[in-house]
């Protein structure tokens, strides 16, 4: 059974929000902490683990536009967001020791080395982690696209997306007192009825490149460390 299998190589997936904590913008400084070293924790048991970090927390092109920038520069701005958070974290990581990356896919040479999938792939071989800065580097994406390329380009066993809630659920628990938690989930599914689970493209590109995807809480202590124990923790979704 592949499932319980531990995985050997992840793509954890944080958005900016989650970062922020109970903040209205930028970073918490105990999250960045916890997280990196829950990160750590597997790391030390043996997994390869790449992150790809969202920029919600500082700014969404979305927001910008909203505020009269034209889409390709805000979606540019969005991109250069999550390399301020690819440099807290890679840090927060710094800080316990580990040897860490950035890559970015817009080049920006003083901060970190361009994105190859090769150089991603031995790096992580040789147990370092590697973050992936900037997105896919293209503007109408998001970052939830960028965790499902990456994770298909470095060959990862498990996409790990982290959020504020614990799973993908058939409303929103925030709404509806009586949204169910979904345990087990397939693409087609999920695309069909539009859930909330990633963006559509990040969707699409799992399903046609066979990528699991687990939603979790990363807020939920140990719930990292469980899900590489093999426990059915948050929401599966596969093809
Ligand atoms: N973005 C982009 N292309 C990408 C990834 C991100 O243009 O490949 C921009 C987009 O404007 C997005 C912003 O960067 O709103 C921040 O990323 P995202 O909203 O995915 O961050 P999260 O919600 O995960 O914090």
């Amino acid at each position: 059974d592949n499932k319980s299998q531990r995985p050997k190589r992840i793509l954890l997936k944080l958005s900016g929000e989650a970062l922020m904590g109970e903040m209205d913008f930028g970073l918490d400084p105990e999250i960045l902490k916890q997280t990196a070293s829950q990160i750590v924790e597997q790391q030390q048991l043996g997994t390869e683990v790449a992150l790809v970090i969202g920029g919600g927390n500082i700014f969404r092109g979305e927001g910008l536009v909203k505020g009269g920038i034209n889409k390709v520069s805000a979606d540019q701005m969005g991109m250069l967001a999550t390399v301020m958070n690819a440099l807290a974290m890679q840090d927060a990581l710094h800080k316990q020791g580990v040897s860490c990356r950035v890559m970015t896919a817009m080049s920006i040479d003083s901060l970190g080395e361009s994105f190859s999938a090769d150089k991603a792939r031995r790096y992580l071989s040789n147990g370092e982690i590697v973050i992936f800065a900037a997105g896919t580097g293209n503007p109408c994406f998001t970052t939830d696209s960028a965790a499902s390329l990456r994770a298909i380009e470095i060959e990862a066993d498990l996409l790990l997306k982290a959020t504020k809630v614990d799973g993908v659920y058939n409303a929103d628990p925030k709404k509806d007192p009586a949204a169910v938690r979904y345990d087990t989930l397939n693409f087609d599914d999920a695309i069909d009825q539009r859930l909330a689970v990633m963006d559509m493209t990040a969707m699409v590109l799992c399903r046609e490149n066979n990528m699991p995807m687990r939603v979790f809480n990363m807020f939920d202590a140990g719930a990292l460390a469980a899900i590489m124990d093999g426990q059915q923790i948050g929401t599966l979704v596969e093809v």
